[in-house]
């Protein structure tokens, strides 16, 4: 194949989609719409099929003028931006704000698909470390930044894999000293514990802000694929300028609008899964695990010596939970109670062997470069 010959000894992205009883593994609601909005949904799309003769909204105007509502702080549609997805959102950016000569930066353990919107948009590609903790290490990060002079920070707020949130003052300290684009990606958001803050708050201190968002995940609305940002309006004309002609399909935007329309039904297991989140790193500390606490909809625990041999002996046992974070944890997304059981059961009688194999080590041990996937 006449490929890149720097996209040569690459692989596609994705965890593995495995036709198991129990799917634990890339974060999803695991609620459903109910009959009522799936029924919205379906008759908004049946009046908007009588129009695809036509292109979509290029600016997408009804849906951006929702989600400025739904996220609320004072924003109008002039300053969210959206695409299929977050990852498009943020390959956007990259596009935009990154590309040949310049740099972007994260800090490890952190999302795997930064590095490949990076590798994709030809901007080089730097990473910090965070602390052993996972938490984020404000001084080595505003050191490296000094350092690098990177043109766009990516930041995941509350942070995958490993699920803790930052606080105001870092996204400050880090807004402050970047001297470019600043992204905080917070496809969590909406299960952050109570106290939590989100950098929406602080959006008007810095015109270089980027704060991202998802239906994926708390919204239950993965398939639905609509990622969107909230930012200076400039930096949503700079978008503009990249993405590709009508790139929101009309499918898209309707069926997101009727969503949007049940917005409290789509959002109204959020306590629950959060509930059941912490009752999960509660059982998993009681079985002895190490677990990073989570403002997420996932737990990181461990450690193991062979996470893959616990991680297939879990599935064995029809639950999948995902291999991925710093080398020894593995990764397990909240599900209903039933399903949150049948991870426990499986667990559980896996444990004896994960024991003998579980090396005790610490978080100190991953490699610099690790990269996770979500
Ligand atoms: C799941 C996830 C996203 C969102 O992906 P979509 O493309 O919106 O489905 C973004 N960032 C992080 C860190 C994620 O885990």
């Amino acid at each position: 194949m006449p490929i890149r010959d720097d996209l040569r000894p690459y692989e596609p992205y994705g965890a593995p989609q495995l036709d198991v009883p129990v799917q634990l593994n890339v974060n999803e609601n695991p609620y459903g719409p109910s009959k009522a909005t799936a029924d919205d949904i379906a008759e908004s799309l049946r009046i908007a099929a009588t129009d695809l003769n036509r292109y979509p909204d290029r600016e997408a105007w009804a849906l951006r003028t929702a989600l400025a509502s739904y996220l609320g702080h004072g924003l109008g549609p002039d300053a969210v931006w959206l695409a299929n997805g977050s990852n498009e959102v943020m390959q956007q950016i990259l596009q935009a704000f990154g590309g040949p000569g310049r740099t972007a930066a994260s800090f490890t353990p952190t999302y795997s698909m930064y590095p490949e919107y990076a590798r994709n948009t030809h901007t080089r590609w730097i990473t910090g470390r965070r602390a052993d903790d996972f938490t984020f290490d404000v001084d080595a990060a505003l050191a490296l930044i000094a350092a690098e002079q990177p043109d766009v920070v990516l930041l995941a707020s509350p942070n995958n894999p490993t699920g803790e949130s930052l606080s105001l003052e870092s996204v400050r300290a880090v807004c402050d000293a970047a001297p470019g684009i600043v992204v905080l990606d917070e496809a969590y958001a909406e299960f952050r514990r109570p106290g939590t803050p989100t950098a929406l708050s602080v959006l008007e201190d810095y015109p270089r802000l980027i704060v991202t968002r998802t239906m994926s995940k708390a919204f239950a609305f993965a398939g639905g694929r609509l990622g969107y940002l909230a930012a200076d309006p400039a930096i949503v004309d700079a978008l503009r300028i990249v993405r590709l002609p009508y790139h929101v399909s009309t499918v898209t935007q309707t069926v997101a609008l009727a969503a949007l329309r049940h917005a409290d039904e789509m959002l109204a297991r959020v306590a629950e899964l959060r509930a059941t989140r912490d009752e999960t790193a509660q059982w998993l500390r009681e079985q002895g695990f190490q677990v990073v606490d989570s403002d997420a909809n996932f737990v990181l625990f461990g450690t193991f010596a062979d996470r893959h041999a616990v991680w297939q002996a879990v599935l064995d046992h029809g639950v999948l939970i995902r291999e991925t974070g710093p080398d020894g944890w593995l990764r397990v997304s909240v599900g209903t109670p039933e399903e949150m059981g049948a991870f426990r059961d499986a667990l559980t009688a896996v444990v004896a062997t994960a024991r003998q194999a579980q090396d005790g080590g610490s978080a100190t041990e991953r490699t610099p470069n690790e990269e996770e996937q979500a």
